[in-house]
C-alpha cells in the first residue's frame, strides 16, 4: 500500500494543454474516484499515474518516491482497463498468472497466488476457460484477478464497468468496493458516472476542463458543493438551479416568484443562482402553486416535473403523487437545504 501525490501536474498534447496544474493527495489505503464529463482529462491523469503518458510539468509520487521518469513496470501499480485487455488465446489461469510468469515465478507459487485471487473473486471453477467462454462480468473479474495477483501498491481502474449492462454494473460496483475493504490497497478509479463515484469513493475528485472543481468525501460534496458545476454534477436527479436576485430578504425568480433564503444567509442583494435538490422540495399546502408536467413513480418515490411561473423544476417526493399533467400541486423548499451561488463567479455563497 502507498500514498499517491499529484503536485501541480500539467499535460500538453502539442500546444494543447488538457491538464492545467492539478494537485491531489491520496492517503494510504484510500479509494479515490476521479469523476467528470467526457474530455475533462481524468483518463489522461490516470494514464500519467500509470506511466503510460509523460508528465509535461509537475510531480507524481507513489509511496513517497517521485515516479515522473519511472517506467510503468517499475511503479508497482496494477491497472484494470475498460476493455479488460485479456489475452484471448490464454486460459483464465494463464491470464492471471501472466505477470508472475514473466517475472520467472515457479509454478507452485503461481498456483498459490492465482488460487488466492480466484478464491477472492469466485473464479475457482473457471480457471481453465478461455475469455470467449466467459460472461462480461466474469471477464471483468479476471481482469481484477490479474491485478490482485500482482500485489501492487496501488490499483488503477479506468472506467472498468462501462461495458457491462446496468444490473451487472451495480453488482460489480459492490464487488470492487468489498474487494477494496478486504485488501485496503490504495485505489484510483476513473468514471464519468457520478453515482459510481458517490457509492464507491472515500474521496471524490470532480474534474472539469482540466482542473479540479472540488475534492472531498462524497456526502461533503453533496451537502456543500463548492460551485455551480459540482452542484449540477453530483446528485441524481440533478439539483434545480435557477437564476434570479436576492431582494428584500427573499430570492425572486425573473417572473417575481419569491423563494425563502437559507436561515442565516449572508447573501447580499443582487444576482444569485438558487439551488434546491429535487428531494429537498416538499408537498406543502402553504407552498407555491406548481403546474404538473410529468409524473414518474419509481416505487420508492415519485419524481415530478413541474413549472413554477416560468421556471421548470423537478421534485422527488416520498409520497405517492396522484396528480396528472395539467394539475396544480403546492410545493415549497426546505429553506435549511437551499444552496446559493454567486451568479458571476459560480462560487458557493
Ligand atoms: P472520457 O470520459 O471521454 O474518456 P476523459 O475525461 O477521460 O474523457 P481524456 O481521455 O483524459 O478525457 O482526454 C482529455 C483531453 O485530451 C480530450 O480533449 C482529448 O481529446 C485529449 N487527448 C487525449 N489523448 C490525446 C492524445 N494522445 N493526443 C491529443 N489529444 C489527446
Amino acid at each position: 500500500m502507498a500514498t499517491v501525490g499529484i503536485r501541480d501536474v500539467r499535460k500538453r498534447f502539442g500546444n494543447f494543454e488538457v491538464l492545467h496544474g492539478v494537485s491531489v493527495d491520496i492517503a494510504d489505503g484510500d479509494f479515490v474516484v476521479l469523476v467528470g464529463p467526457s474530455g475533462c482529462g481524468k483518463s489522461t491523469l490516470l494514464r500519467m499515474l500509470a506511466g503510460l503518458e509523460n508528465i509535461s510539468a509537475g510531480e507524481i509520487s507513489i509511496g513517497g518516491r517521485v515516479v515522473n521518469t519511472v517506467p510503468p513496470k517499475d511503479r508497482d501499480i496494477a491497472m484494470v482497463f475498460q476493455n479488460y485487455a485479456l489475452y484471448p488465446h490464454m486460459t483464465v489461469f494463464d491470464n492471471m498468472a501472466f505477470s508472475m510468469k514473466l517475472a520467472g515465478a515457479p509454478r507452485n507459487v503461481m498456483e498459490q497466488e492465482v488460487g488466492r485471487a480466484a478464491k477472492i473473486l469466485g473464479l475457482e471453477t473457471l480457471l481453465e476457460r478461455f475469455p470467449r467462454q466467459l460472461s462480461g462480468g466474469q471477464r471483468q473479474r479476471v481482469a481484477m484477478g490479474r491485478a490482485i495477483v500482482r500485489n501492487p501498491q496501488v490499483f488503477l481502474f479506468d472506467e472498468p464497468l462501462s461495458n457491462l449492462d446496468a444490473k451487472l454494473r451495480v453488482q460489480m460496483r459492490s464487488e470492487i468496493k468489498e474487494l477494496h475493504q478486504r485488501l485496503k490497497v490504495t485505489t484510483v478509479y476513473v468514471t464519468h458516472d457520478q453515482i459510481e463515484a458517490m457509492t464507491m469513493a472515500d474521496q471524490i475528485v470532480v474534474m472539469n476542463h482540466g482542473i479540479i472543481e472540488q475534492a472531498g468525501p462524497p456526502l461533503a460534496l453533496y451537502d456543500k458543493p463548492a460551485n455551480i458545476f459540482v452542484a449540477g454534477f453530483i446528485g441524481s436527479p440533478a439539483m434545480n438551479l435557477v437564476d434570479g436576485v436576492v431582494k428584500g430578504g427573499v430570492f425572486r425568480t425573473p417572473d417575481g416568484t419569491p423563494w425563502p433564503l437559507p436561515p442565516g444567509t449572508n447573501a447580499a442583494p443582487g444576482p444569485v443562482t438558487y439551488g434546491i435538490r429535487p428531494e429537498h422540495l416538499r408537498l406543502d399546502p402553504e407552498g407555491m402553486p406548481a403546474l404538473v408536467q410529468l409524473v414518474e413513480p419509481t416505487g420508492s418515490e415519485t419524481q415530478v416535473l413541474f413549472r413554477l411561473g416560468e421556471t421548470q423544476f423537478s421534485g422527488a417526493f416520498r409520497e405517492r403523487v396522484t396528480a396528472r399533467p395539467g394539475d396544480m400541486l403546492r410545493v415549497g423548499p426546505d429553506p435549511a437545504l437551499v444552496h446559493l451561488f454567486d451568479k458571476a463567479t459560480g462560487q458557493r455563497i
